[in-house]
């Protein structure tokens, strides 16, 4: 209560110190401490993000399109998740996703479950069950929030046969080991082993696993459906271009350069999805009805080739003129200039996946309060800070909440100055 009656006062303070005027009256003032209240219920917030990480893990990675959240609220109530409205009997609760899924990824068949941590212990279990997986040693990787891939595999029950060294693995490195039951590559997505390298290509890992007849399933991590001319992307894996060079199923996260839901979507050869499909597991890590339709609306987006309408690739493919304008102009409100900067694409995409922007950067006498001011308020907002300077990056911001932003800003400024 104290709590939400001070967070009350202090943005009535911010509204005086920047737009001046009169200050609220009782009644305003009790309102804005109800609403306080009510945003402390413990639901989740809205956040601007101008931190300039698109996919941000920490502030729900990707943010969903307008049809999906329109998707999502039909989805919401009572829907046709298992009926079939025509025959007015029970429907399959994969009818809608998996062809699309199939269309969108190029693949013979697919299915989606609760992430790609999912999926992958899915298919090692259904696939591999108790048998030899192949994995380099290059790839036995952490990506962040406890995923570490020996862990995993030891979760799935499937054995791990590592081969090749951390930093170099050739494709005839992949030749031990009785029992085995596939070939495993995974994209070390936040890391990089640089110098004295080597890596077989998929091509060659799939001639392998062909060799030896087994699978060769690949996770790719981000989600990219098909590889892009963007220099930035280079090296960032996509599902199709690993189908192509021979991948037998792949794996990827619905939430990342996808701009979906959090999902970990696996397609490719039938026989293997079905495998999995078909597996006590996919019950277990199945999606619900709010998923299942913001996977379809982010799908339908990339089958009609509609990238901007997904956040994710409206920020990260943002016309630079226009984003540069919005930059000099809330320089001009806030007293910053505008300077280069990067935006990262984030959320375990390549290491190396930072897109040049402007940024405005602000002088502060604390950066810590004007940030804390800036986080308390509503919505909070989250920037970079450098040293005694925020970096403000309008990338991931909807343009229309530019004077908001600017607003909320001016008022961290001065009360960080005062
Ligand atoms: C991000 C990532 C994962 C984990 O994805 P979640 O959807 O968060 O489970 C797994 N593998 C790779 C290669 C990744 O980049």
């Amino acid at each position: 209560m104290t709590a939400a009656a001070r967070e009350a006062l202090d943005a009535a303070r911010d509204r005086l110190l920047s737009d001046g005027g009169a200050a609220p009256d009782v009644p305003a003032v009790v309102a804005d401490i109800t609403e306080a209240l009510d945003r402390r219920s413990g639901t989740l917030r809205t956040v601007l993000n101008a931190a300039g990480v698109v996919v941000h893990t920490n502030l729900g990675r990707a943010p969903l399109s307008a049809p999906a959240r329109e998707a999502v609220s039909a989805a919401a109530g009572y829907c046709d998740l298992e009926y079939d409205l025509a025959q007015g009997r029970r429907g399959d609760r994969d009818a809608r996703l998996a062809p699309l899924l199939a269309q969108a990824c190029g693949a013979q068949a697919g299915i989606a479950v609760n992430n790609a941590a999912g999926a992958l212990v899915l298919a090692l279990a259904a696939l591999a069950g108790g048998r030899g997986v192949l994995v380099s040693r290059g790839e036995l990787v952490e990506i962040g929030g406890s995923f570490r891939l020996p862990e995993i595999m030891a979760a799935s029950g499937a054995r791990l046969v590592e081969v090749g060294t951390t930093n170099r693995t050739r494709a005839a490195d992949y030749e031990p080991g009785d029992d085995i039951a596939l070939l495993l590559r995974v994209h070390p997505s936040n890391y990089r082993v640089t110098g004295f390298t080597q890596t077989p290509t998929v091509a060659e890992l799939a001639a392998v696993a062909r060799s030896r007849d087994v699978p060769l399933v690949y996770d790719v991590g981000s989600g990219l459906l098909a590889d892009r001319p963007e220099p930035w992307l280079a090296g960032e894996p996509s599902v199709r271009g690993a189908l192509d060079a021979g991948a037998d199923l792949v794996l990827c996260s619905g939430d990342k350069l996808l701009g979906g839901p959090q999902a970990g979507l696996l397609v490719g050869r039938a026989d293997l999805v079905q495998a999995c499909r078909a597996h006590p597991l996919a019950r277990a890590l199945r999606l619900d009805k709010l998923r299942i339709a913001a996977l379809v609306a982010t799908l339908q987006s990339h089958l009609r080739d509609d990238l901007a309408e997904l956040p994710v690739w409206a920020a990260l493919l943002a016309d630079p003129v226009l984003l540069r304008q919005r930059c000099e102009r809330l320089a001009l409100r806030i007293g910053g200039e505008v300077v280069e900067g990067v935006t990262v694409a984030g959320g375990g995409t390549a290491p190396g996946a930072e897109v040049a922007t402007p940024v405005v950067r602000v002088p502060v006498t604390s950066a810590d309060v004007a940030m804390a001011r800036l986080r308390d308020g509503d919505p909070p907002i989250v920037v970079r800070v450098d040293a005694d300077r925020l970096l403000v990056d309008l990338r991931t911001v909807p343009a229309e909440a530019d004077d908001l932003l600017a607003r909320r800003i001016g008022a961290a400024i001065a009360v960080a100055m005062a």
